[in-house]
């Protein structure tokens, strides 16, 4: 199993932080997005970045990619943003994510998770958190997101393609002020009562994992950060995203706590 760490994103929605690629062996079969079902990282260049990982032409195994976590310096960084845990398929490898979470050493990492939550998936999830590293459970429809809150954990979500900015390109076609106003109209609260917040480096130029963080620590309430369908993908995400678990919607001005 191989995992690649580039030292400086050139990623524009990330910025320049560390970030680690996994093989697509820890991918789990229980994640609906993968393959060519929604999942952004079978999108180029990623795509041709992350194969490469998966084959081994490029990369370490875990005990290199270890060695690296520990030379990390000390800010944020982003794990996996191709690939899963440690661990094949649905299952967390216990001893690696709690070797990758003693070798992080508390660095704010963003970090997030397709695997089933099995009580063996969770207890190794509870006790790396713990140990200062930090994973969000990441939903498939909105319906999961109380489901998966009851863990404790933090969640975050995919959303349709209606709830983002509107572009044409690159460009935005849509103010800023016509897209909150338009996300108002939109449900955001789950019927628990678990605020639901756009992730901001998807509609606005000036903010990055780098600048905002938000995924890399435990939110106020337990918000859930959604991040909207987009790319060639969004169509086959729109259809397998169910709105109707939402009820009502929050009238907060701010999209992040
Ligand atoms: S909410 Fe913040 S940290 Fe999370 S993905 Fe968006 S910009 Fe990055």
């Amino acid at each position: 199993m191989q995992y690649y760490l580039t030292n400086a994103s050139t990623n524009k929605k990330t910025g320049p932080i560390p970030v680690s690629t996994i093989s697509k062996l820890t991918c789990p079969s229980a994640c609906p997005l993968k393959g060519a079902n929604g999942c952004y990282a079978e999108n180029y260049p990623l795509k041709g970045h992350w194969d490469k990982v998966t084959t081994g032409e490029r990369g370490t195994d875990f005990e290199g990619f270890i060695q690296k976590v520990r030379r990390l310096p000390n800010g944020i960084w982003r794990h996996a943003q191709a690939g899963d845990l440690p661990g094949a398929d649905n299952e967390i490898d216990d001893r690696q994510l709690q070797t990758l979470a003693a070798a992080n050493q508390n660095r704010p990492v963003i970090a997030y998770t397709h695997k089933p939550m099995t009580p063996e998936n969770l207890k190794s999830l509870q006790t790396a958190q713990k140990a200062g590293f930090h994973v969000n459970l990441s939903a498939n429809k909105l319906s999961e997101i109380d489901q998966l809150a009851e863990t404790g954990l933090s969640v975050v979500t995919v959303l349709p393609s209606v709830y983002g900015r509107m572009t044409k390109g690159k460009a935005y076609t849509e103010t800023l002020a016509d897209y909150k106003e338009r996300l108002r109209d939109l449900e955001s609260v789950t019927p628990s009562g678990i605020r639901i917040a756009v992730c901001p480096a998807t509609y606005l130029d000036d903010v990055t994992c780098q600048s905002c963080g938000a995924c890399a620590k435990i939110r106020p309430a337990n918000t859930a950060i959604g991040f909207p369908a987009h790319g060639i993908r969004y169509k086959r995400i729109d259809e397998g995203v169910n709105l109707g678990a939402t009820k009502r919607r929050h009238n907060d001005k701010e999209t992040l706590p």
